[in-house]
């Protein structure tokens, strides 16, 4: 592995296999220039097409070689502006992007010999680095917090991981699990390990791909709307999409629009306030959201999500749960597509740009429907699905309404 770590920030490198700048910020891998003779005139069916700016060469075996390739669905919106389209993550193994970033984590770290792979985390990341994992000689440790409801335990235990429940504040694992890696045999993959981040950039390059490709639509989106939690994959889809730009492959950037539940939102306060850096939320400005997979309240790559936006003048927004729900509603009813509630954000969110005037009607917009609705327990009705009952004798009543004309 010789592409060097850089960080955003003060563009220091590293060469060696470490997670963070002196500066504090998280690092990430530079591939420089890359001499590719891939050109994005054709779909990818799966992560590995871009291989050439990933830090590892294609795994020969495991579900890891067949991540990515995930459709881009297009949303006809009765009455609506934009042109909107939604790239389903939701479709992969384990139901959501994680899945990028554990193959390129696993492959690696299997690849440097060293014998376990972990991860702190208790929703789709921990189940993704449990199964990706599973299919190489790795062991996998995933530390969850001690109030983890037992059925999420299920999920993740079924690939036969280690789950370390860890008693105290969870918040502080993330940092104290950087300390562990350096003199023990197992590397962290958490969610904006460099690693990983590799892995989840192709998100971007895949959206950019379908649009060079696809004759009917235009070479590049115009904006790309992603739920935010730690801030990795949307760090990462504008890393991806700066090296193609850097190859001659894309003419410019999509701007990018970053959505957060208002109950925990750090990102889009700073991005109000104009800060130039995202601070953590204390606990008392913490509230509940339905869309617990992106409730982080001290998200580590935040700044350089924040940046991101700022960047490709995008902005970074927060909904709130009345609008989430209607959002995945309306994605399950209008277009058959389940996703959890941190993604229905996405759409909320859109609903808010094109009210302002800041989305144009003629602008064609991709939401990342980050992961699926099916491992989440309460629909987006708020679990008041009201079945019809009927007697065996009395089945044809059900259609009384439906007589023929
Ligand atoms: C992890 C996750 C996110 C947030 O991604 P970050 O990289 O932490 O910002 C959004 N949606 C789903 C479904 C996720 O699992
Ligand atoms: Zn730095």
């Amino acid at each position: 592995m010789t592409d060097p770590l850089v960080c955003y920030r003060c563009g220091n490198q590293y060469p060696a296999a470490r997670q963070r700048c002196d500066c504090g910020e998280p690092l990430w891998y530079s591939t420089g220039p890359v001499e590719s003779s891939l050109s994005l005139d054709g779909v990818s069916r799966s992560m590995w097409a871009y291989a050439p700016w990933l830090p590892v060469d294609r795994p020969a075996h495991g579900i890891a070689d067949d991540i990515g390739g995930t459709p881009l669905h297009r949303l006809e919106v009765a009455g609506g502006n934009s042109t909107l389209y939604l790239k389903n993550e939701g479709l992969h193994p384990t139901g959501s992007f994680k899945d990028r970033g554990s193959a390129v984590g696993v492959t690696a770290i299997a690849d440097r010999g060293v014998e376990a792979i972990a991860t702190v985390s208790h929703g789709n990341m921990a189940m993704s680095t449990a199964a990706c994992a599973a299919g190489t000689l790795l062991d996998c440790y995933v530390f969850v917090p001690s109030d983890i409801p037992v059925e999420r335990i299920e999920q993740i235990g079924q690939f036969g991981a280690t789950i370390v429940r860890v008693e105290g504040p969870y918040g502080e694992l993330y940092e104290r699990s950087l300390e562990l890696e350096s003199d023990r045999d197992v590397a962290f993959v958490n969610s904006d390990s460099p690693l990983r981040t590799a892995g989840q950039k192709t998100t971007g390059m895949e959206i950019a791909s379908e649009f060079a490709a696809r004759r009917e639509l235009p070479p590049v989106p115009d904006a790309i709307v992603l739920p935010v939690s730690s801030g990795g994959h949307a760090s990462a889809t504008w890393n991806g999409l700066c090296e193609l730009r850097d190859a001659g492959l894309l003419d410019r950037i999509p701007r990018l629009y970053l959505v957060q539940a208002a109950a925990c939102a750090p990102i889009a306060r700073a991005y109000d306030r104009g800060e130039p850096t995202v601070t953590a939320l204390s606990p008392e400005e913490v509230g509940e959201t339905i869309a617990y997979s992106i409730a982080n309240a001290d998200p580590p790559s935040g700044t350089r999500a924040l940046t991101a936006a700022r960047e490709t003048e995008g902005a970074v927004l927060a909904v709130d749960d009345e609008e989430i729900r209607d959002a995945k509603n309306r994605l399950a009813r209008e277009f058959g597509i389940s996703v959890e509630s941190s993604c229905a954000t996405t759409l909320a969110a859109v609903d808010r740009l094109t009210e302002s005037g800041e989305l144009g009607t003629d602008e064609h917009v991709v939401l990342v429907g980050t992961g699926s609705g099916f491992k989440e327990r309460t629909a987006g009705s708020g679990g008041s699905i009201a079945p019809t009952d009927v007697s065996i004798d009395d089945i044809a009543s059900v259609f009384d309404d439906h007589e023929r004309s």
